[in-house]
């Protein structure tokens, strides 16, 4: 399978600023020497080796997540931020275009359902969209956001068909089948995992983790012992989690340990703050990895959620 990030950021979009654009740009003029202009390679080469949060940036979108399973031309969507605009644009340009997108949702926080009345593909007749969730009412939420005064257009006018279904056991699809376990979250939060056969995959954001999630039942071993990759809220620092204790986040430290506990082979830190800038981010990025080494749990495998990202499972 493959998993791919349209949107990584948690709480509000958060695009980058003129001041940060500007302090990228005169901290890569600081670096620059005469000899790395000299020839079209050289400016390749220093452009390569610089820091990722300088020649780049996370992404400022909301989250959304997709996987495509091997041999199904289907489109599955974890949540619907505004990073699912980007996706409507890049599907535009494949070909063929997929037909069928199945939507699972965590929870209807905003930051999770915004940027559906932009997906493009939703407005095309030829095309079908299945709506996931564990949550009751899943219609009359995703309809409520596009009613006046919120939103102009109303969801009828998205001309896809459309299937709303409560989940209430696993989803089973060609190629592979989709289970929830519900997390710690105000309201209410659910995480899914994709089994393809060959790997599980476990994509649990907007959760405040907690003892019971650390706890060897039946429950948790089933869902989460031994996956190869886990996409999880990893909101704040500790001492930033311990601030906003009962906010429904997680630190990323927590985050390591939950998945040494349950030895899941490789972390993607997701959900980032919205005041973090990229630089910050990639200090949390580091400081996970020297946490494992810190705390010897090797082998688990760190990588910081970005827009753009691809992971072949
Ligand atoms: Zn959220
Ligand atoms: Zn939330």
């Amino acid at each position: 399978m493959l998993v791919r990030f349209w949107g990584v950021r948690g709480s509000l979009p958060a695009p980058q600023l003129s001041s940060q654009v500007r302090s990228k740009i005169s901290a890569i003029l600081e670096r620059l020497t005469p000899e790395d202009i000299e020839s079209p390679e050289t400016r390749e080469r220093f452009l390569a080796g610089l820091p990722p949060w300088l020649f780049g940036t996370v992404g400022g979108n909301t989250p959304c997540v997709t996987i495509n399973l091997d041999d199904s031309p289907e489109v599955l969507v974890f949540d619907a931020g505004s990073g699912i605009r980007e996706l409507g644009n890049a599907v535009s340009r494949e070909k063929p275009n997929p037909s069928q997108y199945r939507l699972f949702f965590s929870h209807f926080h905003w930051d999770h359902i915004q940027g559906l009345p932009f997906f493009g593909p939703s407005y095309d007749p030829a095309v079908t969209m299945d709506f996931y969730t564990p949550h009751r009412d899943i219609e009359s939420f995703l309809r409520g956001q596009m009613v006046h005064p919120y939103f102009p257009v109303h969801m009828d006018s998205m001309a896809s068909k459309k299937n709303f279904h409560l989940m209430n056991d696993v989803v089973t699809l060609k190629g592979g089948a989709i289970s929830y376990k519900k997390m710690n979250h105000p309201g209410d939060s659910y995480s899914f995992m994709v089994n393809d056969g060959k790997h599980r995959f476990i994509y649990a954001t907007d959760t405040e983790l907690s003892a019971a999630d650390f706890l060897k039942n039946d429950e948790n071993t089933r869902f989460f012992k031994d996956a190869d990759l886990i996409v999880i809220d990893c909101q704040y620092t500790l001492g930033e989690a311990i601030e906003k204790y009962n906010w429904g986040h997680s630190a990323f430290s927590l985050a390591v340990d939950f998945a040494a506990n349950w030895r899941i082979k490789h972390m993607v830190l997701f959900h980032h703050d919205p005041t973090y800038n990229d630089r910050k981010l990639y200090n949390i990025l580091q400081s996970a990895r020297w946490y494992t080494e810190r705390m010897n749990l090797r082998g688990i495998e760190l990588t910081l959620a970005t827009e753009g990202l691809e992971i072949k499972l």
